[in-house]
C-alpha cells in the first residue's frame, strides 16, 4: 500500500508540470456552456466569445497580481 502512495506522490509533480505546460501553451479553453460551433452571444460564462481562461491560467494571473501588489 505504501508503494502505491509513493508512486502517486512521485507522479504528482509530473502531472502538475504537464498541466502548467498546457496552461501556458493554450491559456484559453473552450467554453463548456457553449461548446464548439454553438457560440452563444448571451452566454455569461464566456461573454459570448466561446472561450474561457483555464483555471490554472486564472490562478497564475491571480498569483502574478498578488506578487505585483506586494512589490509596492
Ligand atoms: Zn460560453
Amino acid at each position: 500500500m505504501a508503494s502505491v502512495i509513493t508512486l502517486l506522490v512521485a507522479c504528482l509533480p509530473v502531472v502538475t508540470l504537464s498541466y502548467i505546460a498546457v496552461c501556458f501553451a493554450s491559456p484559453w479553453g473552450t467554453c463548456t456552456r457553449c461548446r464548439p460551433g454553438g457560440k452563444n452571444r448571451t452566454c455569461r460564462a464566456c461573454n459570448g466569445t466561446g472561450k474561457r481562461p483555464r483555471l490554472g491560467w486564472q490562478l497564475y494571473v491571480y498569483a502574478r497580481r498578488l506578487r505585483r501588489d506586494g512589490n509596492h
